[in-house]
């Protein structure tokens, strides 16, 4: 039960390392060896379970391929795409990515609303392998198209049951129904509600099941 263990990059390590982490809680020794089989994933765990490096760190290790320091944005493409219903949800996941891709080369952006759509864009348009995302701002930023979701392979949707409450379902299907039908969905959830249960129906494929 160590991060060595569980066949993450020595980037990746070096960044828990400097990060203070010394083992895995429970959901990350539960999720990552089944994020990084390639399964996807229904998780129910409340913030402070330690669930958000147990979806960005097997997403990061499973990204490391598209690693470049390349400045150009054709180098760059969106990978992975992680939901999250608030913009303060959405901050302090993007600030644990960066974190742990701080030796990895590879790129990560936040987008919410309630701030100029104008000042996101450029970032987007510089190129990026991971994006966390409100439902509503990503939306903007599609119709306006300074984003391109054709190489997302992953999948988060992180406090579902909070985006269902705050009434972000039809937007998250429309953003669903642009993605590559070929990819890997985790899903993260307080709770497991009726409406849970259906969105993780609709989509997710054989999901491996996950309660701490
Ligand atoms: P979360 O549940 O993802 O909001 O994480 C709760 C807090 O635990 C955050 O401050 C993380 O930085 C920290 N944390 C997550 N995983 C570990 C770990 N394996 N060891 C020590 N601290 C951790």
């Amino acid at each position: 039960n160590n991060f060595a263990d569980l066949n993450l990059a020595p980037e990746i390590l070096r960044a828990l390392i400097e990060s203070g982490y010394t083992k895995p809680t429970p959901i990350q020794a539960q999720a990552i060896p089944l994020v990084l089989e390639g399964s996807d994933l229904m998780a129910g765990a409340q913030t402070g379970t330690g669930k958000t490096a147990a979806f960005a760190l097997p997403v990061l290790q499973k990204l490391m391929p598209f690693a470049s320091s390349s400045p150009s944005p054709a180098r760059h493409a969106v990978r992975a795409l992680i939901l999250v219903p608030t913009r303060e949800l959405a901050i302090q996941v993007e600030a644990s990515v960066k974190a742990y891709a701080k030796y990895s080369h590879l790129r990560s952006l936040v987008v919410f609303g309630g701030v100029d759509i104008k000042t996101q864009t450029p970032h987007l348009r510089a190129g990026i392998e991971i994006l966390v995302a409100t439902p509503g701002r990503l939306l903007d930023h599609i119709e306006q198209k300074s984003v391109q979701l054709n190489q997302v392979q992953m999948l988060v949707l992180d406090e579902a049951d909070r985006m269902l409450d705050m009434g972000f379902m039809p937007d998250l299907k429309r953003i669903l129904a642009l993605l590559p039908r070929q990819r890997q969905n985790l899903m993260f959830s307080a709770t497991f509600s009726a409406e849970i249960k259906k969105l993780s129906a609709e989509f997710l494929v054989n999901p491996k099941l996950i309660e701490v």
